[in-house]
């Protein structure tokens, strides 16, 4: 029977190694947008209208500066794959510290008694 310490030991070696096999990744959120242009006439001004696109972009912030960018169509499956990744690095790390946390209370705890 695994003591509560070996439980977490070995929950964190899995979390481990689920950040080492993650793929390529990114931070942001992707959108759709769809665009009305300047030409006089065109189809994106009519009733209803047609407007271009899908365009699609992606936006995010790090180090408290925002950027974005577009992303063409033929990049859409491996970007939303790198957002995704970045998401799952983002819960792993989170579930990692709640871990640690307890598996250092209760080693703390221990050397007390
Ligand atoms: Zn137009």
């Amino acid at each position: 029977m695994p003591t509560q310490d070996q439980l977490l030991e070995q929950k964190i070696v899995e979390v481990k190694r689920e950040l080492a096999e993650l793929g390529e990744m990114r931070p942001g959120s992707l959108s759709t947008q769809y665009n009305v242009c300047g030409s006089p006439g065109c189809q994106c001004k009519a009733t209803p209208p047609k407007k271009h696109g899908p365009y699609y972009q992606i936006s995010y912030t790090r180090k408290g500066k925002h950027s974005s960018r577009f992303v063409k169509q033929e990049e859409l499956t491996s970007v939303r794959e790198q957002l995704d990744n970045f998401a799952r690095m983002r819960k792993l790390v989170d579930r990692w510290i709640d871990l640690a946390t307890k598996l250092s209370d209760l080693r703390l705890a221990k050397a007390r008694r």
